[in-house]
């Protein structure tokens, strides 16, 4: 069979390419997914009336306008605004870690003493790496303890490896806060999709010239399928058949559990960075702020990926990164195969910006196309 365009994953990468495509330009389009759903890892549906997300929790956030505008016209918005507490030291504690942490966990004078060299040192408000906090010797007990308390033990179980064994833009997703807003995330807009993520992607792709072909992988069906272009979202390293050796990923295992009780926690996420093999408990009805007597929860266990597991993330180091650039010079030679997304990108991409950057790609194939 011959098609203008195939895409591989029906994640949010492909689904962006196959709704322009279809959209801006009425070509025909063919989407693969080995999976038996739409949506990739933001992919939920409905557990005793709860909307849960199947791979984990996902909240919305972008400061990117144009981003946050194409979603709204396939969903609106619930505005949830997200809060993490951490296990530390017996407390449920704000994570990030920021000044209501800092007096939740220390003796008020103590507290005080720290939070004025804080800003002594740093704008109230600012946003401020670990690793910058541990440069400054008045600080360094506070570093420490946090360092300690909330990243060393939850990087060890997440990733396996110290945090200076990986990128620091890993921990610099999680900054200390110098203010007393709580909230995980700072971006200008940010929701859960109203009736879900499915439903949202299902809105994306809902166009005569977008077909779907569900439990289908692209190495059990490239030899029979031709296109003018092909966008890849799978793993750049498997496309190649692992030519250069395999890409390492972290993978995880979630166990989810309904309890008999209005709430189970405090919040929609609990981080336990120093106890239990999980690493955090994810409850969902916090999204929606669904209604019921019963609560759903995800207990989340990170661990090693072997080849049929899921991927869940690059690992941000120098050794992947080269390994990487040698599947991507091999990607770059060729013509009309596009590389796109967390696994197709090999880069540990929140969802805007897999949105924003599939946009990007569209505009230059747009361009050329009006070019020919
Ligand atoms: N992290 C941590 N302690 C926490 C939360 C995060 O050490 O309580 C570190 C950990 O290495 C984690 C990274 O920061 O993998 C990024 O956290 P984020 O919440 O962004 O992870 P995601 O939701 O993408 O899995």
């Amino acid at each position: 069979m011959h098609y203008q365009n195939v895409i591989v994953g029906a994640g949010l990468a492909g689904l962006t390419i196959a709704e322009r495509l279809a959209n801006d330009l009425n070509e025909q389009v063919l989407i693969i997914d080995k999976r038996e759903h739409i949506g990739g890892n933001v992919y939920d549906y409905s557990y005793n009336d709860i909307m849960v997300h199947k791979y984990g929790s996902h909240i919305f956030h972008t400061n990117n306008r144009e981003v946050w505008n194409y979603l709204n016209t396939f969903t609106s918005f619930y505005p949830y605004q997200h809060k993490i507490k951490g296990f530390v030291d017996g407390q449920f504690i704000p994570i990030p870690f920021n000044l209501n942490s800092l007096y939740m966990l220390f003796p008020i004078r103590m507290a005080q003493e720290l939070e004025s060299i804080l800003l002594k040192h740093y704008a109230y408000g600012s946003r401020v790496s670990i690793i910058d906090i541990q440069k400054i010797t008045e600080l360094t007990f506070l570093s420490q303890y946090i360092y300690e308390k909330i990243f060393l033990h939850y990087t060890l179980k997440q990733w396996q490896c110290e945090p200076n064994k990986l990128d620091s833009s890993v921990l610099n997703r999680v900054p200390i806060i110098i203010s007393k807003d709580d909230r995980y995330f700072y971006d200008r807009f940010q929701g859960i999709p109203m009736q879900g993520y499915t439903k949202m992607c299902e809105n994306m792709i809902d166009s005569k010239y977008i077909s779907v072909q569900y439990n289908t992988k692209w190495h059990e069906v490239k030899n029979d399928i031709k296109y003018n272009r092909l966008f890849f979202c799978g793993a750049i390293d498997e496309f190649f058949d692992y030519e250069f050796g395999a890409l390492p990923y972290r993978s995880l295992e979630f166990d989810f559990v309904c309890f008999e009780k209005e709430y189970f926690q405090g919040s929609a996420v609990v981080n336990y960075p120093n106890n239990y093999d999980y690493t955090r408990i994810g409850e969902y009805k916090y999204f929606l702020d669904s209604k019921s007597k019963h609560s759903v929860v995800s207990f989340e266990y990170p661990k090693a990926y072997s080849q049929g597991d899921e991927r869940y993330y690059p690992i941000p180091n120098q050794e992947s990164q080269v390994l990487y650039q040698s599947y991507k010079a091999k990607a770059e030679k060729l013509k009309n195969v596009y590389f796109v997304g967390r696994l197709g990108e090999y880069r540990y991409y929140d969802m805007d910006k897999v949105i924003s950057r599939a946009l990007s790609l569209f505009d230059e194939i747009y361009r050329d196309s009006k070019k020919k």
